[in-house]
């Protein structure tokens, strides 16, 4: 039975092959690379040996099985994974500039991935989870996936389990109607957060962070941490702050660095793990996943993350 559930996208990434290079001229590109952030939480997950599944939407080609394949192979239960005749699996192609930014043209919404609908929603699946994760890229992709996620989480609420959230808030995926919404009705219903500065910004109106902190507890959010990139990263409990250190890595490539660090994080509470312990897995992972190019490649196995826990 899976432990862990996520639900949302899964797309492939096309990534160009030079810094700087535009989209509005021809160039080289690397992939397919599995990929869609729900799609890579789900994998590291299974990489730290926890029984996970993924709710989601491929088209019926080699992108949707590349996915299924890797995700097989890794230990991710694929049987909510449906094939949808008449269209193709999501993709995502990404471009980086030498400043670090990142720009994205994403196909999902009229993708086999943004057909995803609460008709989908399997409610004995979720019942016998303890952990559902939503990622809130999902939100923007179509009203069924979104729907479809709104009915995940009253499953879980309903049945004691414990739903977690990122909000992976990308400029491009914001224009989308009601998005606001949707986010509030989430951070109101959401027991941890995982989330990057700038977007908890932009979530809770408040620039502070001690602010911002306590108008997610207000919502009753239980633990709240804070990803800060090569900077490390932070969590929130009750009154207390925990700190971890930035694990010196040679960034690659940050694309799956938050999801990666989600994954482990859910993992270890998962397994049982206190949540201190779970934030300097969680980190170990999140650096690891900068190291490899493509987003799903950084996922690292249990055993390597472990190797760097107490040197
Ligand atoms: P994204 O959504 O773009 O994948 P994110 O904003 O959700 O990213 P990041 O803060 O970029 O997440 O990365 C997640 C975590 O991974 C960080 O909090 C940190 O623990 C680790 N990490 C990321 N980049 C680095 C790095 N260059 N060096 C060390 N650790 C890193
Ligand atoms: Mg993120």
């Amino acid at each position: 039975m899976a432990k862990v559930i996520t639900i949302g996208e899964i797309l492939v990434e096309i990534m160009a092959k030079h810094e700087g290079q535009e989209f509005t001229r021809p160039g080289e590109f690397l992939g397919p690379y599995p990929s869609g952030a729900p799609a890579i939480f789900i994998d590291q997950v299974a990489r730290m040996g926890i029984d996970c599944g993924i709710i989601a939407r491929v088209g019926e080609d080699d992108f949707g099985r590349l996915n299924i394949d890797r995700l097989h192979n890794d230990g991710v239960d694929t049987d909510h994974i449906y094939i949808t005749p008449g269209y193709t699996t999501g993709t995502a192609f990404v471009t980086y500039y030498p400043n670090g930014e990142r720009k994205f043209i994403f196909h999902f919404t009229h993708a086999a991935a943004g057909q995803l609908a609460p008709a989908d929603i399997d409610e004995n699946y979720i019942k016998a989870a303890r952990y559902l994760h939503i990622m809130g890229c999902s939100l923007a992709a179509s009203t069924s996936l979104r729907q479809a996620i709104g009915k995940a989480i009253k499953v879980a609420r309903a049945n004691g389990v414990i739903v977690s959230f990122d909000p992976n808030l990308r400029p491009e995926l914001l224009s989308h109607e009601g998005i606001r919404g949707v986010y509030n009705d989430i951070l109101s219903s959401a027991n941890i957060i995982l989330t990057g500065k700038k977007e908890l910004v932009a979530l809770t109106g408040e620039e502070e962070t001690d602010a911002a902190v306590a108008y997610l507890q207000a919502k009753g959010m239980e633990m709240i941490i804070i990803k800060e990139g090569s900077l490390g990263a932070r969590l929130y409990h009750q009154g207390d702050c925990y700190q971890v250190p930035p694990v010196r890595v040679q960034e690659v490539d940050p694309t799956g660095a938050g999801d990666c660090f989600d994954g482990a994080f859910i993992a270890c509470l998962a397994e049982g793990a206190d949540f201190r312990e779970a934030l300097a897995i969680a980190n170990i992972a999140g650096a690891l996943s900068v190291t490899r190019k493509g987003p799903m490649e950084g996922a690292a196995f249990k055993k390597d993350i472990l190797a760097l826990r107490h040197r």
